[in-house]
């Protein structure tokens, strides 16, 4: 066995002066420390946790070439232009590659050019892959595999060709190998270590809490106007909004477009050229609102994506993180929205026991889907939750959610639920919430009259709430177990077990849950601004500075840097932010730097970047500034009316 190549160059200087950064972060500087003593390892990091850093800096130091394995080929093509910009010697082969570029990035591998190689994991070992393994003028430093879940058959995102992989260790026996995903369940961890013999000591696990991204969960009560009044506070950003269907998708597409929002549809049923266009308009950076099914998701690595709504409950809370995960993976604050009614749980339950899946199967997913229940209806700190769901442990709320923000005192409704459980009873244990409330409230509809539900002694016996409110209580009866919707009745209500339902309806208990305020949902943006961007427990501690931060000035001078970004992206043909980071842009923006040596110490200006644009941001930096008043997105106040729906 020959000995692990010494490094060549230090990875401290390789990540200033290269990337520009000042400190690695979390387990990145063991992950690089460990494959550079020529050490294979397995790192779970969550999305925008600094993956590629662990490859891109051994890389640098290593003599020979890194081989980076991932099935994305938008991830590629984005590294690798990224990569360019810093300088770095880079290519990718895939299938999408025009056949120039393919064939000058083997004239460049053959030549012992290139520091690192994105390859596919079904190119690697076909015919010219194989050449390209033994072929090579210089030696193999490292294999990074990305998206390593894939390799998993427990996982989400099975592979097979990720599965030959394992050749890698018989062939390659001193080659690190370095596998790397964002899902970190135990029994996909385990595979990927077995199959890649990756040795205990060698994993190396960061903390999934994504400290950046604000969580916000409200009950449905009106999807459009709630939508849109959340839409209206993230004017000049780009985001996801996530509906279930594809006929949903196309439906709030249009309604957010006939209201002069910049939005596209996105779902698989769509002809591939209208969906590599709105993938292209995404990636192309501008505040642009993709509706979209889970369809739009893997590879799509845009980082300053600033917020995900959910109009319709995800599969299960693992989706529901992976799905929030893409916005703000430049740790930058972003938001999680979501809003969910009880119909949405009765139809996911639906669909569960009509499936074809075992028994077994089944209770996995009714466990799964009351997991997810349980955090869109909780009252307390939503992150605790969720982090408990994944396997980690918060010791304190985490300041920025709206359990911790906005928490919704409870109020004494013994009698209130006592009225809903008769209700219940007295109608046949076989209608869903609207019905039943219409009844409490004694409403006039054909339908009660048709069902001679006016005259029951629960007609009418409610009014001490209101709609919005009967509702929620309905909702939180169902999930505190009182209630059960029924599938056999689409989603009737009956009674859950009688031990828990009895004491409530003799009284012999009492019961307090959060309810909205009378009248219409109280605006979020109201409780958002007086907790205050800044509001920081511990959680929010490592979220950075947002561009709601900035003085009028500064997001003058951040306007001008994006304007100046898009043309520099355009010239090169490149996304924006290959060329610079908004991070970046706003460090920039607050501090304006004068001369070259306090640019170089702004973060993500490196070496190359400090020579290519230099002279032009400081140009910049010391001119007037060229935008009037500022932009909508800088003005918060010109953001928060409501739209009238
Ligand atoms: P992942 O692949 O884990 O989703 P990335 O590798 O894309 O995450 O990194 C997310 C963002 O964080 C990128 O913008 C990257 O440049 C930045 N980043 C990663 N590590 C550091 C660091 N040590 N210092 C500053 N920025 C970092
Ligand atoms: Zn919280």
């Amino acid at each position: 066995m020959s000995a692990p190549p010494a490094p060549i160059a230090d990875p401290h200087q390789v990540l200033r002066e290269v990337f520009g950064y000042s400190a690695f972060r979390g387990p990145q500087e063991a992950v690089v420390a460990r494959v550079l003593a020529g050490g294979s390892a397995l790192v779970l990091m969550p999305t925008g946790g600094g993956k590629s850093l662990c490859w891109q800096v051994p890389a640098l130091c290593l003599e020979g070439l890194t081989v980076v394995i991932t099935p994305l080929i938008a991830l590629m093509d984005d590294q690798v232009e990224g990569l360019r910009q810093l300088g770095v010697a880079a290519g990718a082969l895939h299938s999408a590659l025009p056949p120039e570029e393919a064939s000058a990035t083997w004239a460049a591998l053959l030549r012992g050019e290139l520091k690192l190689l994105y390859i596919s994991p079904e190119r690697l070992f076909s015919g010219e892959g194989a050449r390209l393994l033994e072929g090579l003028p210089v030696p193999l430093a490292l294999f990074a595999i990305d998206e390593a879940h894939c390799l998993s058959q427990w996982g989400h995102d099975f592979r097979p060709d990720y599965l030959a992989l394992g050749q890698l260790v018989e062939r390659f026996p001193a080659v690190p190998r370095l596998a790397l995903t964002a899902t970190a369940d135990p029994r996909t961890r385990e595979d990927i270590a077995r199959h890649l013999r990756l040795p205990p000591e060698g994993t190396f696990v960061a903390s999934f809490n994504r400290a950046n991204i604000r969580y916000w969960v409200r009950p449905k009560e009106e999807p459009r106007r709630q939508l849109l009044a959340f839409l209206a506070e993230h004017r000049e950003e780009a985001g996801i909004v996530y509906a279930r269907s594809r006929k949903r998708v196309e439906q709030v597409a249009a309604l957010l477009q006939a209201e002069g929002i910049d939005a596209l549809a996105y779902h698989a049923g769509l002809e591939p050229e209208r969906r590599s266009a709105a993938l292209r308009r995404f990636r192309g950076g501008g505040p642009v609102v993709v509706v979209a099914t889970i369809a739009f998701g893997m590879g799509i690595n845009r980082p300053d994506v600033r917020f995900v709504a959910h109009i319709d409950l995800p599969k299960s809370l693992e989706a529901y993180y992976q799905e929030t995960g893409r916005a703000g993976r430049d740790g930058l604050p972003a938001e999680a929205w979501m809003i969910h009614g009880g119909g949405d749980g009765v139809q996911l339950r639906q669909w569960i026991e009509e499936s074809s899946a075992s028994e077994e199967q089944k209770r996995v997913e009714r466990g799964k889907l009351d997991a997810l229940i349980q955090f869109a209806e909780a009252a307390t700190c939503r992150r605790q939750l969720l982090l408990a769901h994944l396997g980690e442990t918060l010791p304190e709320p985490c300041g920025n959610c709206d359990g911790c923000l906005d928490p919704q005192p409870g109020v004494e409704v013994t009698e209130p639920a006592r009225k809903a459980l008769s209700a219940v009873h007295r109608t046949g244990h076989r209608f869903g919430a609207a019905h039943l409330v219409d009844v409490l409230l004694g409403a006039d509809t054909a339908r009660i009259r048709e069902l001679g539900h006016h005259t029951l002694s629960v007609h009418g016996i409610g009014k001490e709430l209101d709609r919005g409110q009967w509702r929620s209580l309905f909702r939180q009866l169902v999930s505190l177990g009182y209630l059960i919707s029924d599938p056999e009745t689409r989603g009737g209500l009956r009674f859950g077990p009688e031990a828990l339902v009895r004491p409530l309806l003799r009284g012999e208990v009492s019961l307090s849950v959060p309810l909205p305020p009378p009248g219409r949902e109280r605006r979020q943006a109201n409780a958002r601004a007086a907790a205050g961007s800044g509001a920081g427990g511990p959680g929010s501690s490592g979220a950075a500075v947002g561009v709601a931060d900035l003085s009028e000035g500064q997001a003058v001078r951040f306007a001008d840097l994006k304007r100046w970004r898009l043309e520099q992206a355009r010239e090169q043909g490149v996304p924006p932010y290959v060329v610079f980071h908004d991070r970046t842009l706003i460090e920039l923006a607050c501090r304006q730097p004068t001369t070259p040596e306090e640019l170089a110490t702004v973060s993500g200006v490196g070496r190359a970047k400090l020579e290519r644009y230099g002279a032009d941001l400081l140009a910049m930096l010391s001119s007037p500034s060229a935008s009037s008043p500022p932009q909508a997105s800088s003005a918060p106040a010109a953001s928060s009316a409501p739209p009238d729906a």
